[in-house]
């Protein structure tokens, strides 16, 4: 029997070399990050000191949250990873403090209008509700999974249950899990143990699980499927922002910012994905600033007036909250760009399509020429 396979294994390696073995064309790849709702003031100021020092928003005592607020840079207490590596090797742009700005353009400053914008490259201002409706617009992840070259190379990943219905799982036939859903696959000890544990954990949500879930479930696809596009949409900063919970909107932030470090890790030890993968991590809308407890929530004034009645007390909306940011990393990302997106000339959401596709090699106008330009951070 050893000999047998000793002699298969001979003779595949006399064999003319196969597929995988030669060069390809373009091998470049794309992960996609969204962190759901969030502010660019904690990603580039970090915690907010008033808001920590506020029990109302806090069921941790003050004194388990001063970590947060020694150290003089508190962003990178906060982000370690966003700061100081895609900070130095990448590009970010939208820290307003800075005159950098990103914003959304639809008309409505809250989730799944913010999602179909980034994944479709424009505002759809007829999707007005988070309600798992079917996308009747295209993302840029269906239009790759409907080429050749990245025909079932696509993947996405989301901790909130209405990734489906924004990707359009029925019509796309792209692989989204999301939600509690388990996520099929050869049987093995990680997976059984994940696809039980998300469901027996504690959670606060009904509608978002758990981002250690989703982290998880996507590392393992990285490792067993090779995807050559990755989409990861953490939700919980925004669900206990909406909760009043400051402390459990830090950790939470802190703990992505070690998921979004693990995924790169993970790049740059795979030789399939050093060297031509490029990260875009982006947020689907911003938050209040003013008055103070406009920090939990976000929505534009079309919206306040009509759509959500809960905040019907600000008729103006949630000033700001069309606020985002964007950053990128990868071998053809310019650190030394973003500089063009000041406030008279922000960067907006609907760019986010087409910048991932010239980041993949490809001619985003294939896709729509109506979209959002590239963002000009690349190299070349
Ligand atoms: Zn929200």
């Amino acid at each position: 029997m050893i000999r047998i396979f000793l002699a298969i294994i001979i003779l595949a390696s006399l064999s003319p070399p196969s597929r995988a073995d030669q060069p390809q064309k373009n091998q470049s790849r794309l992960i996609l990050v969204t962190i759901d709702g969030l502010r660019w003031q904690e990603l580039f100021r970090g915690a907010d000191p008033e808001l920590v020092s506020d029990s109302k928003y806090n069921h941790d005592q003050e004194e388990a949250l001063t970590p947060f607020l020694k150290n003089d840079d508190r962003a990178a207490t906060l982000m370690p990873f966003m700061t100081n590596v895609i900070g130095n090797d990448g590009v970010i742009i939208g820290n307003r403090d800075a005159g950098s700005c990103a914003r959304v353009t639809n008309a409505w400053w809250f989730s799944y209008p913010g999602y179909n914008e980034i994944l479709t490259g424009k505002a759809d201002d007829n999707i007005n509700s988070n309600a798992s409706i079917d996308n009747p617009n295209i993302t840029f992840l269906e239009w790759l999974n409907g080429q050749n070259e990245f025909a079932k190379s696509v993947y996405a990943f989301g901790s909130w249950d209405a990734f489906p219905a924004i990707i359009n799982a029925n019509r796309s036939h792209l692989p989204v899990n999301a939600g509690f859903m388990p996520l099929d696959g050869n049987p093995s000890a990680e997976l059984d143990v994940l696809n039980r544990l998300q469901g027996e954990v504690a959670h606060p949500f009904d509608t978002v699980r758990h981002d250690a879930f989703t982290h998880e479930f996507s590392r393992y696809t990285m490792r067993t499927k090779a995807p050559r596009v990755l989409y990861i949409a953490y939700g919980e900063t925004d669900d206990f922002a909406h909760e009043g919970r400051y402390d459990q909107v830090l950790y939470s932030a802190q703990r992505t910012d070690k998921f979004i470090r693990e995924l790169w890790t993970a790049v740059q030890a795979d030789p399939q994905w050093e060297g031509h993968t490029t990260m875009i991590i982006t947020t689907d809308h911003g938050r209040g600033q003013t008055p103070k407890e406009a920090w939990q929530h976000h929505a534009s004034p079309l919206a306040t007036q009509g759509y959500l009645k809960s905040l019907n007390t600000y008729p103006d909306g949630i000033v700001g909250s069309d606020a985002v940011w964007m950053a990128a990393i990868g071998p053809n990302i310019n650190p030394s760009a973003g500089k063009a997106y000041t406030m008279a000339h922000c960067a907006t959401s609907s760019q986010v399509a087409a910048t991932a596709l010239k980041a993949l090699g490809l001619n985003w106008q294939d896709f729509d020429p109506t979209i959002g330009k590239p963002l000009d951070v690349f190299k070349h």
